[in-house]
């Protein structure tokens, strides 16, 4: 039995502390929050509840896994449904489109109206449905810092068609090629900020992601986003892991180039095996100071962050589904004012996401809890308390514009999050969702291992590293990690 230590609770803490408690080994997980869950949790307003991070859920066999893995039925403790309409798109000419998850059924809608042929978005799924074939085992599944990956019988077969995965193209292009109509490149331009990035910069092997929507589907999870958290957190605990929250990781003791415990709170812990779930920047630059970091993964530039605003709204509008999308009129100028002007755009694309369409005991009868968000810069410093008050007026004109009702005095609760709150709750470098961003053609190549390569027994998982950001590659990132700690 080995005494592993993790710091952090997030969703790859949890996923790497079952695997390793099915192990039989002792696992102590170190949590600054006092609850877990991380960017996956939650927050209460009077009489609304709101998920305080992620709102969008895709492979949820990832989750299950884990409750089989422990022998137990997913269902009795986990339980979700698959949505039928994806996203409702409103755009600023008046032009509403709803997004179905059957492709059939979508083809109809822009054929409808936009006088496109269905065929066009078949293709174009289909396109990223043979990325997801040809990548997803190498990049997500499996460990790239390893030769067997790239020498596995699914790479083999992968070569000889990676023509076909216009790495020479950016997102954007490729899109205008497939989608040809203004509306449609936007809708599908969109999946880049899917982890964090700029449609205009991010390879069109970024494609791969409404593969995730469209053919295996986006879920909405029983009791709302939180459950995942929740359920893998009791999972944990009923696998036997030690949960210590309330408990800021200050240093990982390291003697000989070997890690050998942490130091929270002023005590020292000592373990056989150490892993961070912290961001990987943050891990080097405060908890291993004395220790040469690789640099050059470091400072690749950083993924979007976000600005919320958690509105409790006393009124239900019907034209509104679970998610919904009011795009800007340019939206390469509001990448530009993102990426390289790193300030927020007066016109940004905003995004509602109501959960108590499904879970009505979100928000008081005839009421709806509005988690309104847009894609802003990570901080480096900005006068976020000026962007702020400016984008919350931008966003309450144009949804009251496209909505045709003043939203103003329907807002009766509320509370915001924003790069500096994301840092401070999660330690994210610069409150940036999913740590490096994916905008050059190498950046799966420039994302941390799983372990140190300098450090035994270190091991690192989360948003930050291999395989990348969002819940179901973190997932996979503690499932890598714990790959590595097994051999
Ligand atoms: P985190 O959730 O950041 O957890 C890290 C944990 O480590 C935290 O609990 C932190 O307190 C703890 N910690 C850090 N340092 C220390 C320390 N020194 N000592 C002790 N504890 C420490 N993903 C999706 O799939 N779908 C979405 O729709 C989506 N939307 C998002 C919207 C927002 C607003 C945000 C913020 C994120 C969104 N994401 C989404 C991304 C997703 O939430 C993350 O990629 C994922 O939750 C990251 O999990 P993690 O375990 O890597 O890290």
């Amino acid at each position: 039995m080995k005494k592993v230590g993790i710091i952090g609770a997030g969703i790859a803490g949890l996923s790497v502390a079952i695997r390793s408690a099915i192990d039989g080994n002792d696992v102590h997980v170190y949590e600054s929050n006092d609850y877990p869950g991380g960017k996956l949790s939650e927050i209460r307003l009077g009489n609304y509840r709101f998920d305080a991070g992620p709102s969008l859920f895709t492979l949820p066999e990832l989750v299950d896994d884990l409750f089989k893995l422990a022998g137990e039925k997913p269902s009795d403790h986990f339980q979700y449904d698959r949505l039928e309409k994806l996203c409702r798109y409103f755009y600023e000419d008046g032009l509403q489109l709803t997004a179905f998850a059957d492709p059939q059924a979508f083809g109809k809608e822009i054929t409808d109206k936009l006088h496109i042929p269905s065929d066009r978005l078949l293709k174009g799924l289909a396109k990223s449905a043979q990325l997801y074939d040809l990548l997803a085992d190498l990049f997500m599944y499996k460990s790239i810092h390893r030769a067997s990956t790239f020498l596995s019988k699914k790479a083999l077969c992968a070569y000889p068609n990676m023509h076909k995965l216009n790495f020479l193209k950016t997102m954007h292009e490729a899109n205008i090629a497939l989608y040809k109509h203004p509306a449609l490149v936007q809708l599908f331009d969109r999946y880049a900020t899917y982890n964090g990035s700029d449609p205009y910069q991010t390879p069109a092997t970024m494609n791969i992601i409404p593969h995730l929507e469209y053919h295996l589907g986006a879920y909405a999870p029983k009791g709302g986003m939180i459950s995942i958290t929740q359920s893998l957190f009791e999972l944990a605990q009923r696998k036997g892991v030690h949960f210590h929250f309330k408990q800021k990781v200050t240093q990982i003791i390291v003697q000989q180039k070997k890690a050998i415990g942490i130091v929270s709170n002023d005590e020292r812990h000592f373990f056989d095996q150490v892993i961070s779930n912290m961001d990987v920047v943050n891990t080097y630059q405060k908890l291993l100071p004395q220790i040469p970091a690789p640099e050059r993964l470091l400072k690749q530039p950083k993924s979007s962050s976000a600005l919320i605003f958690y509105w409790g709204i006393n009124r239900s509008f019907e034209e509104l589904d679970v998610h919904n999308i009011f795009f800007s009129k340019n939206y390469k100028e509001e990448f530009n004012h993102i990426f390289h002007q790193k300030k927020t755009y007066a016109d940004p694309t905003i995004y509602v996401n109501i959960s108590s369409k499904y879970t009505p005991g979100d928000a008081p009868i005839g009421s709806e809890n509005w988690f309104t968000m847009i894609n802003v810069p990570h901080n480096e410093g900005q006068d976020w308390n000026q962007l702020i008050y400016e984008a919350r007026n931008n966003i309450i004109d144009k949804l009251s514009r496209l909505l045709q009702t003043d939203i103003r005095p329907h807002i009766v609760e509320e509370d915001y999050l924003d790069p500096r709150r994301i840092e401070a709750r999660t330690s994210s470098f610069g409150g940036a969702l999913y740590g490096n961003s994916s905008n050059n053609k190498f950046s799966a190549f420039l994302r941390h291992a799983n372990y140190s390569s300098k450090i035994k027994n270190l091991y690192f998982c989360g948003g930050s590293v291999h395989p990348g950001g969002g819940i179901p590659l973190s997932i996979l990132s503690g499932k890598l990690a714990h790959e590595f700690m097994s051999e």
